[in-house]
């Protein structure tokens, strides 16, 4: 699933490719994707794409004051199109293509554009047309941005503190922080050598600062290392940069541990126990409840 650092890097790739073409039409494949009617995903074609931003995990594209807002979702990924002029229309209900944005032609007559697909059958990729990005009920509802000048320590002491949520599935919570999902978890509780099941609350000052230390060079690092690189690039970079996450039997980069895994009934993580856990893995609940 992208999180914050590739939806970043996408909405700057789009940045320098789309902002100042003029869209010629939104082709919406896959309908159960559109979540609004109005305004209807016509009004798009015609209008000029003026920007292009991040909300969370939320891409937004905006087209003269309208806004084509897109979630990725787990299975659900950008592709960059030099040239649609020949591209086939595509049916409903065959294969991942979703939704497929044309740009008007440039001067040397080919028509660029994009497509938004998604892998998989669970589907869950989700595109708005909204007057405003707040019309977007997950965007509306998004905790601060880590990477906005407001995240301070003492703002991440205020959301922590007094919370009995275990701190693995509260960076995750939308909207208590915007933009951080499954992996980039993992990998700000390795580099904060933090237990996933530690209490919130029950953080020191100290704590809380040097978690708030991973969270900001996470993600900053993942941000810079995907900077620059074209859609299709990404994925891979975002793998090739983590050191926890999806890396369960490997080696641990810092310490030598084996890098170890819990499972839960539809995700897993990924933790090193010297590292996070004081040497002691923690429990498969999954597991366990098997060997019962
Ligand atoms: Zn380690």
């Amino acid at each position: 699933m992208p999180e914050l650092p590739e939806v970043e890097a996408l909405a700057e790739f789009l940045r320098e490719r789309a902002v100042g073409r003029v869209i010629a039409a939104v082709d919406v494949v896959a309908f159960q994707a559109l979540k609004t009617v109005d305004p209807p995903v016509t009004a798009l074609g015609g209008l000029t794409v003026t920007g292009v931003a991040r909300h969370g995990k939320f891409l937004d594209l905006d087209c003269d004051g309208t806004h084509l807002v897109t979630h990725l979702a787990r299975g659900g990924w950008l592709r960059w199109r030099d040239d649609l002029t020949g591209a086939k229309p595509v049916r409903p209900g065959k294969g991942p293509l979703a939704v497929r944005v044309r740009l008007a032609p440039d001067g040397d007559g080919r028509a660029p554009g994009f497509e938004l697909t998604e892998a998989g059958t669970q589907k869950r990729l989700a595109v708005y047309v909204v007057r405003d990005p707040g019309d977007v009920p997950g965007i509306a509802s998004l905790g601060p941005d880590p990477l906005a000048a407001g995240f301070t320590p003492e703002a991440l002491g205020a959301i922590l503190g007094g919370s009995r949520t275990q701190i693995k599935g509260l960076l995750r919570d939308q909207k208590v922080i915007a933009g951080i999902g499954n992996a980039y978890s993992d990998e700000v509780l390795h580099v904060a050598r933090m237990s996933p099941f530690k209490i919130a609350g029950t953080l020191t000052e100290a704590q809380v600062a040097e978690l708030h230390e991973a969270i900001v060079t996470t993600l900053r690092d993942a941000v810079e290392r995907a900077r620059g690189l074209a859609a299709k690039d990404l994925k891979a970079e975002k793998k090739s940069g983590l050191r926890v996450h999806g890396r369960a039997g490997e080696k641990c980069e810092v310490c030598g541990d084996t890098i170890r895994e819990v499972s839960f009934a539809d995700s897993s993580l990924q933790y090193c126990p010297t590292c996070q856990t004081g040497g002691k893995p923690l429990a498969d609940r999954r597991l366990s409840k098997l060997l019962k």
